[in-house]
């Protein structure tokens, strides 16, 4: 039962979503395992892109029985073309609205076909960018996203409020070898606002972007034992905001 004044379980100050991005294996190998563990949820957004992407999202059906959420990462993980040094190089500034839209419900054909959820899954801007197009032509893909997604992930400062966070352009910390303590503080700091903090993995204890295990396991031992911070995947976050927001009046 959510208390009237927040979309929190009843106890909890502030929620937390622990996210890890591009279905890397390390992830299963160590988050996914240090999660079950602790007890713990989270939300790995996947790309299943490739013509064997039944085989590369076989090894996540375990992850999806486990009670955590597999989340939408675009079918082609398109990024700016501003990486890229080919004048001629595609990237979101040579897609419309409507090439975003089909690549993302393509990708969330066969993520529902291996990961059926009901209602819907939330989404991960890849190199958390929303746009298409460039200049005078520049749009946000963010509506097209709110059409088929209950939630999406993006970057931001500061942990979401539930009142005036955009459910579909959600800010997230990037996590990049922080220590434990830190990521600690970054959940106390969240639940203490009455906010929900979000944090970005990517690789863990190898690979790009990584977080050290002993550093993950310290913030998952910590949240543990916190029953004033709600861990859940970024779906159910989201889902008790929209209730809570239509019990308050609020949209
Ligand atoms: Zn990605």
């Amino acid at each position: 039962m959510a208390s009237a004044n927040s979309p929190w379980p009843e106890g909890c100050q502030g929620a937390l979503s622990l996210t890890f991005d591009d279905g890397l294996s390390n992830q299963l190998e160590r988050a996914v395992p240090m999660l079950n563990e602790f007890g713990l949820r989270g939300t790995f957004y996947i790309s299943p892109r490739g013509n064997d992407w039944r085989e590369r999202l076989a090894p996540w059906r375990a992850v999806y029985d486990a009670g955590h959420e597999i989340g939408n990462h675009s079918l082609s993980h398109t990024c700016s073309r501003g990486f890229a040094d080919n004048p001629n190089a595609r990237g979101l500034e040579t897609m419309t609205l409507a090439d975003i839209e089909a690549d993302v419900t393509e990708a969330e054909q066969r993520l529902a076909e291996v990961f059926p959820v009901e209602g819907q899954r939330s989404y991960c801007y890849p190199c958390f960018q929303s746009h298409v197009g460039e200049g005078l032509t520049r749009q946000s893909y963010v509506p097209v996203i709110a059409k088929h997604f209950i939630a999406a992930r993006g970057l931001g400062e500061v942990p979401n409020h539930p009142a005036t966070a955009d459910l579909h352009y959600l800010w997230s910390w990037m996590i990049r070898g922080h220590h434990g303590t830190q990521l600690v503080g970054m959940a106390e700091q969240a639940a203490a606002r009455g906010r929900w903090g979000i944090m970005t993995f990517h690789g863990v204890h190898f690979g790009h972007l990584p977080v050290a295990d002993v550093d993950l396991r310290e913030l998952l031992q910590h949240l543990q034992r916190s029953p004033h911070i709600w861990v859940a995947p970024v779906r159910e976050v989201a889902q008790a905001i929209v209730r809570w927001r239509q019990e308050q009046g609020l949209r």
